[in-house]
């Protein structure tokens, strides 16, 4: 006898969202995706795809910035030498950059990238609803057909099962209301018609540091305002003590254990309180002050939907909400601010929802990148698990510096790092700081997932010279039984 088909209704077309339609949609269920600002959602309209856009144009201004050492004279420049980006930005080069121009392109791209998803929402036969949706109370018991509703507009749309994707927002603070002028969330950035001359950026987790990055690359002087010792306080300490440096030498400003009390416009320009009493001021504040859940006003109380202490929505490794039937994934439920993690969350929803065999969510394999310059990125377990003794590893680093295709680049911050298991060999986990360290990764995220040993990836051949050459390299520190500790700069990549 034919099943009947099962229907689904996700709230939120963001990765979390398309991303699960398109596996319920491929599992025969009949899919309905309800989404307010546009499909692919901050994603792909104002938060990881602008953010890699404006990054493509930094990087650009990092490598043209260091062009001289490589042999390039370019008319104006300046002539600096000393590696890629290796020194300050020289007066006049935000004038190199067309504000308006770079921030068409990168709109631009976004509506582009929400079309494609649009284009293949539709060609998988999914209907898209476009307006602010929200729960209604259950109405039948949730094993039965039918038992939930969702209401957009005067729509009702009634759902064997339930997905919410409905995202994050930026965190305000009362005291820094931003504006969208000279007060600003990451959002607004690419609606201003200008490089920022003087950029303060509270905030220095992965977006602070992100913006900052790639703002002083742009030509803009940039503070950054770390209510921590050191930026990127969650992230690998070598990694980011290696950013911070670069951040300093291209002259940055770094104010570290400082928090922002206020934020005010001052004449034409902004004005900084700091909790001790110290004042910053610079033409614009971007905020980058955190995400907080996307959960108001949908109906999740009456549906039975439970938060957590944070206030995103509870969820387990299969993305079941405490509501039997009503599943939810990516930034609403806090678990890793990812577009990965939240297309993952989805998917793993409609597999387990439409009776399909699924793995639970795995959180130790995922490979992330901060896209600074030169950028960090991470898989596997972190160093602070091996020192708080939680993991036994051996960890082995090397420094870029050392890496024949480094220096034919120009390169010399950053490093690789691999953590293997003492007795088994295993790869655990690494860190590349590089520049393309997110392309560079994949390499140790194979190894981490697939379960290789050092030995493994020793006896793999890469290419000479390359970086991933120093990947190779640092599994055969680690194969060695007796290790006498080399002094860095000694192999062969
Ligand atoms: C500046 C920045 C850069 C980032 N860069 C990266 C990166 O490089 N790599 C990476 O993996 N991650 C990155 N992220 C994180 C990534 O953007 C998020 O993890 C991802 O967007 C989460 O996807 P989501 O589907 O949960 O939500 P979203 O992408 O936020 O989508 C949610 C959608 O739901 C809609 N919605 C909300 N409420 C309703 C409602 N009631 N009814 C209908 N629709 C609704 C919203 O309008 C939105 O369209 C970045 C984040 C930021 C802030």
């Amino acid at each position: 006898m034919r099943q009947p088909q099962a229907s689904v209704v996700i709230l939120g077309g963001g990765p979390g969202g398309y991303e699960a339609a398109l596996v319920a949609a491929q599992l025969g269920a009949r899919v309905t995706v309800v989404d307010s600002d546009g499909l692919g959602g901050a994603c792909v309209l104002t938060d990881c795809v602008p953010s890699k856009t404006l990054i493509a144009t930094s990087e650009t201004m990092v490598l043209l910035r260091g062009s001289a050492s490589l042999g390039i004279e370019i008319p104006g420049a300046g002539g600096r030498g000393g590696g890629a980006g290796a020194g300050p930005a020289g007066p006049g080069e935000r004038d190199w950059i067309d504000a308006p121009r770079l921030y068409r392109r990168v709109k631009d791209l976004a509506q582009a990238q929400s079309a494609d998803v649009g284009t293949r929402l539709a060609a998988e036969g999914v209907e898209v609803v476009t307006g602010r949706g929200r729960l209604t109370r259950r109405t039948r018991p949730a094993r039965l057909a039918g038992a939930h509703a969702v209401v957009v507009g005067d729509r009702e749309i009634v759902a064997d099962v339930v997905l919410i994707a409905t995202g994050g927002l930026p965190r305000i603070i009362p005291t820094a209301r931003p504006d969208g002028q000279r007060i600003l969330t990451w959002r607004q950035l690419y609606d201003l018609d200008e490089l920022p001359a003087e950029l303060i950026v509270v905030g220095s987790g992965v977006t602070g540091a992100e913006f900052a990055s790639a703002y002083q690359a742009l030509g803009s002087q940039v503070t950054l305002i770390s209510s921590r010792e050191r930026v990127l306080p969650q992230e690998d300490a070598d990694a980011a003590v290696v950013v911070e440096e670069v951040f300093k030498r291209r002259g940055m400003t770094v104010l570290s254990r400082s928090r922002a009390a206020a934020v005010r416009r001052n004449g034409g320009g902004v004005l900084v309180t700091l909790t001790d009493g110290r004042t910053v001021r610079g033409t614009h504040c971007l905020m980058t002050v955190g995400v907080v859940p996307a959960v108001g006003g949908i109906g999740l109380a009456r549906a039975g939907v439970a938060l957590n202490d944070r206030g995103f929505i509870d969820v387990d490794r299969v993305s079941r909400t405490s509501a039997p039937g009503v599943y939810a994934a990516g930034d609403c439920t806090g678990v890793q601010m990812l577009a990965s993690v939240a297309a993952m969350q989805g998917r793993i929803a409609m597999w387990h929802a439409l009776g399909e065999a699924v793995q639970p969510l795995r959180l130790d394999h995922v490979a992330a990148t901060i896209f600074t310059e030169p950028e960090i990125a991470t898989v596997g377990v972190a160093e602070t698990m091996i020192e708080s003794g939680q993991v036994r590893a051996e960890v082995v680093m090397l420094p870029l510096a050392t890496n024949p295709r480094a220096k034919m680049q120009g390169f010399r911050d950053g490093f690789v790092k691999l953590f293997a298991s003492p007795r088994s060999g295993r790869i655990l986990g690494g860190v590349v700081v590089a520049p393309r360290a997110s392309e560079l990764i994949l390499a140790v995220s194979i190894a981490v997932e697939q379960l290789l040993t050092v030995d493994q990836l020793a006896h793999t051949f890469s290419v000479y010279p390359s970086l991933s050459g120093s990947l190779t390299e640092a599994s055969r520190r680690l194969m060695m039984p007796a290790r006498p500790r080399a002094p860095f700069g000694e192999p062969a990549q």
